[in-house]
């Protein structure tokens, strides 16, 4: 243990005054005095010990008398050394100054060099001669001292990697930027591992345990020079790099980390991670800024799939205007009715029928402009908006289907569109189920629309949930399938009642005989697993030849009709009805 503290203070001035009072009257009484004091004291003269009380000899582990004539710094250890003798140095300049006591902690060794961690008060007096002399108070606080690093231990770092933890990972953070000034470029990385939720689900939190132990292990190997790396909780890292260079290299090997199965058992498994970046000074100039924005890009980096790293990008300060004053108008919007629903039909391909209709939502803006939910969508997830949203959405459509099945319209099926994010935050089979309470109608009149990338954010709840609804009787489409990042293998544990072929293969196929094949398997494959195929974005009658030919079952699309408002959709159904 190095020194780890040293503080001067007045320290019971007048009692150190009084003994050194009696110790010029006679230095027998001195002798005494100090002897029937139970902490050890040492007087010492140019580094020799002039004198040892009993409770000092048992300290250092020599008779009393022993210790007299000894060098003082062979009972101190060899790292403090240093420190002691200008600790001394000071003291003796201080004196001229009338500044007499000084306090420390150092690392002490007894006879047998045994170290221990002494707390030491020391005085400094004047000989009759005018020479300086230092009574030294010695105390063991070894058990202090491991207290203070067990609880050090607890509070700064984790049990499970043996890392420093979230808290450590910040003091440390800001430690740095402290010392060193801003034109030094560093690192700050959060690395998450992609879907470890489902390591823990599948194989138990004693084995997640273990695997998090193993990417910490590989980190630590990998990270190298000038990084100090933390486990920020759960299976989120957080890393430092004194150095952006530093940082670059390093975040090569710590992926190349991953490329490597881990092994936990008989198991032998691959993981990926999403690592976000931020700079310093260039994102941020506190702790709190740079692991705010780190996280932001690891974020980036998940829901474009994971596996891979993200910088942290500032947005520009007029799109953050923007984004802010269009989520104030969104929500005013809302409560000043400004959307409203348009409907598009979807058509059987062989009776020519329309069979469901989806409500696509619209935003007219007070000077008139109709926005597409293409601009207003995303920032609505972002801000959370999307939940009241997409309540109005859910009741707006359950109303209309009301009013349909009162005139008459009681096969139509109503598709709405619902994002990841209310899935996250709010307990859609109840709203569902509640909605369809409120306005009287039966569950199969009603199908969900959730995109495919949107499943793909948290497959397996997002399954689950989805299982609930087509429990209920709700309807279940997979929208845009087939674009973007992808796997099936939620298929597995959710068969949807419909997936609709996103909408570019369609415009592609007819160009390009690998969509083609593409389009024509996954009508083949849905059929196989009892579901119904709706096609997206028709616009040609040879699109809907070639979709006729491959047995799609509805299609949708411009073809038919563009998304239209309420009452001109109803004449066109109504029509429909009265050529039957
Ligand atoms: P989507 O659910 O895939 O809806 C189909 C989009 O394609 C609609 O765009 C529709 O107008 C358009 N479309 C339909 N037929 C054709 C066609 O033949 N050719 C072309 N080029 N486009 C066609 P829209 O209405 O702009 O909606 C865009 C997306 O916004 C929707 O894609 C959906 O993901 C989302 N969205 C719409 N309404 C809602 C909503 O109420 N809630 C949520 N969460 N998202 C919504
Ligand atoms: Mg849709
Ligand atoms: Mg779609």
């Amino acid at each position: 243990m190095a020194k780890r503290q040293a503080r001067s203070e007045p320290l019971q001035q007048s009692t150190w005054q009084e003994i050194e009072q009696r110790a010029f009257d006679s230095r027998d009484t001195r002798l005494d005095l100090l002897e029937f004091i139970p902490d050890a004291i040492i007087l010492h003269q140019d580094g020799v010990i002039r004198f040892a009380n009993q409770a000092a000899g048992q300290l250092f582990g020599l008779d009393a008398k022993t210790l007299q004539g000894q060098p003082i710094l062979r009972f101190v250890h060899g790292n403090c050394h240093m420190q002691v003798q200008s600790d001394l140095f000071q003291m003796e300049n201080e004196m001229i100054s009338g500044r007499r006591t000084h306090c420390g902690e150092y690392q002490m060794v007894r006879s047998d060099g045994t170290p221990f961690a002494a707390e030491t008060s020391c005085l400094m007096m004047q000989t009759r001669d005018g020479r300086p002399e230092v009574v030294s108070f010695i105390r063991d606080v070894t058990d202090r001292q491991r207290l203070y690093e067990s609880l050090t231990q607890i509070a700064y770092y984790d049990t499970l990697t043996r890392l420093p933890n979230r808290n450590r990972f910040i003091e440390y953070l800001e430690e740095i930027l402290m010392v060193g000034g801003s034109d030094r470029k560093r690192a700050i990385l959060v690395l998450d591992v992609d879907r470890f939720k489902y390591v823990n689900d599948s194989f138990g939190h004693a084995f997640g345990d273990s695997v998090i132990q193993e990417i910490g292990k590989r980190l630590r190997m990998s990270a190298g020079m000038g990084s100090f790396i933390a486990r920020m909780g759960g299976d989120e890292f957080g890393l430092v790099f004194d150095d952006i260079e530093l940082a670059r290299d390093a975040t090569k090997r710590v992926l190349r980390q991953f490329d490597k199965p881990i092994q936990v058992e008989e198991h032998e498994f691959y993981l990926t991670p999403s690592i976000g970046i931020a700079e310093y000074p260039r994102d941020g100039k506190d702790a709190a800024t740079l692991l705010k924005h780190a996280d932001i890009a690891m974020y980036w980096a998940k829901e474009s799939g994971g596996n891979g790293l993200r910088e942290y990008v500032q947005p520009p300060v007029d799109t953050w205007m923007r984004n802010v004053q269009l989520d104030a108008n969104m929500r005013h919007g809302l409560a000043r009715q400004e959307f409203f629903l348009l409907y598009q039909p979807k058509v059987d391909v062989r009776t020519r029928r329309t069979v469901g209709v989806e409500a696509l939502l619209r935003w007219q803006l007070p000077e008139g402009r109709i926005v597409s939910p293409t601009e207003f969508i995303p920032l609505a997830e972002q801000t959370g908006f999307i939940v009241p949203l997409g309540r109005y959405v859910l009741h707006q459509a359950c109303r209309q289907i009301a009013l349909w099945r009162k005139l008459g319209l009681t096969s139509l099926v109503v598709s709405i569109n619902v994002s990841a994010k209310q899935f996250q935050h709010v307990n859609l089979l109840k709203e569902v189920s509640e909605a369809l309470k409120e306005w009287s109608l039966p569950p199969s009149c009603l199908d969900i629309e959730i995109t495919e990338s949107a499943v793909m954010q948290n497959p397996r709840d997002t399954a689950a949930a989805l299982c609930k609804l087509k429990e209920l009787g709700v309807r279940v489409s997979i929208d845009d399938f087939g674009s973007g990042f992808s796997s099936f293998g939620y298929l597995r544990e959710f068969i949807p009642t419909t997936i609709k072929i996103d909408q570019s293969f369609v415009h592609r196929m007819v160009s390009d005989m690998r969509e083609q094949a593409i389009v024509s398997t996954l009508i083949q494959m849905a059929h196989h697993l009892d579901m119904e195929v709706v096609a997206e974005g028709v616009e040609t009658e040879e699109q809907l030849a070639m979709l006729q030919t491959m047995r799609c079952d509805v299609v949708q699309g411009f073809y038919f009709c563009q998304p239209k408002d309420a009452g001109l959709v109803e004449r066109h159904l109504l029509d429909e009805e009265a050529i039957v």
